[in-house]
């Protein structure tokens, strides 16, 4: 199946596949009220989450089947950023409680960020149970949760051709067995640079990237925000800049969504090659590039193919050279 020009580019309307070829992912994550600081600006209590955030960026490229909870605090108001995209939510709990929530403020040059609050509220007691129409799923992502509950859904799902997890420091400190189990059965880590020397212990970050290797996953990429994307394999490695971008303005969720366009575009392609990882890489990283010009997920849910056809042929540019 090709679904991109023969330039690489994805053409608008084949950003998707036809009905009967598309690959579906199933998700699991924060479902989220976020609060955010950053030298630009403030929002308080707006729908965030890592799921929220790959969710949206991966149906650019393919059906999605959500997997988490919120509180009835989450209005059907809230719900909409869901809504008119081919996101699932049958596996999407509604629960009496708080939805989960969390706050950030981010330093005056973005190179920091501090959590100020996590309150896991109704993720507390959650515990997956994917609806029968989510077992036969090919694509799985596991977003940043506990690692008990990215375990219970990868239990639930019937041999998944591919397997992808994040995770943070909170579940690397607090529960390091259980993110061990998980990464012995994922095929790729997407993780970003201060996790990946956290997780390994070691500060360079090809060595870093090796040791997590031998921890399961073949598949490493590491996130490195403003300096965009390091991919290796066992074949090689594959690193790509950010986009330069005058005008940021809130990166919460940008690790997210380059996940979601990564994995959306790699289901859209139904198989993983070197050549389709380095397009998902792309893909993700162009959605990233859009969700932190906006604050939280404002940005994104604004977003036509079009315009994200062009940035893919910006990064076309901004990366290519020819040979001496
Ligand atoms: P990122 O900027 O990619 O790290 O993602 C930020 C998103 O992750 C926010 O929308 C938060 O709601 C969510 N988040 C922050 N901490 C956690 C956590 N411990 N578990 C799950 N999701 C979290």
């Amino acid at each position: 199946m090709r679904l991109d020009s023969p330039s690489g580019i994805p053409r608008p309307e084949a950003l998707r596949g036809s009905p009967s070829l598309v690959h579906p992912i199933l998700t699991v994550g924060s479902v989220a009220f976020d609060s955010i600081k950053t030298p630009f600006g403030e929002a308080s209590r707006v729908v965030g989450g890592a799921a929220t955030y790959f969710s949206v960026a991966a149906s650019f490229f393919t059906d999605v089947r959500l997997v988490g909870v919120v509180g009835d605090d989450f209005t059907g108001e809230q719900m909409e950023v869901f809504t008119d995209r081919p996101i699932d939510l049958a596996g999407l709990q509604r629960v009496p409680g708080e939805t989960f929530r969390w706050k950030g403020e981010y330093s005056s040059d973005f190179s920091a960020r501090e959590t100020i609050y996590t309150h896991l509220n109704v993720f507390d007691q959650f515990r997956p149970v994917l609806p029968e129409s989510y077992r036969q799923t090919p694509f799985v992502f596991l977003a940043n949760i506990n690692p008990t509950l990215q375990s219970e859904v990868l239990d639930q799902v019937d041999r998944p051709q591919f397997v992808a997890a994040d995770t943070m420091n909170y579940w690397i400190e607090g529960t390091p067995e259980d993110l061990r189990a998980v990464l012995r059965r994922v095929d790729a880590l997407v993780i970003n640079d201060e996790e990946a020397r956290q997780l390994s212990g070691e500060a360079n970050l090809v060595k870093a990237a090796r040791a997590i290797q031998q921890m399961g996953p073949p598949l490493l990429v590491i996130k490195r925000g403003e300096y965009g994307v390091l991919m290796t394999r066992d074949s090689g490695f594959f690193a790509v800049p950010a986009l330069p971008l005058e005008a940021v303005s809130d990166p919460t969720g940008a690790g997210d969504t380059f996940a979601g366009g990564f994995m959306g575009y790699l289901a859209s392609a139904g198989e993983v090659t070197d050549a389709v990882i380095t397009r998902a890489i792309i893909a993700g990283s162009a959605l990233a590039s859009f969700a932190v010009e906006g604050f939280g997920l404002d940005r994104l849910v604004q977003l036509t193919p079009e315009l994200l056809r062009v940035r893919f042929a910006e990064f076309k540019r901004l990366t290519h050279f020819d040979a001496l």
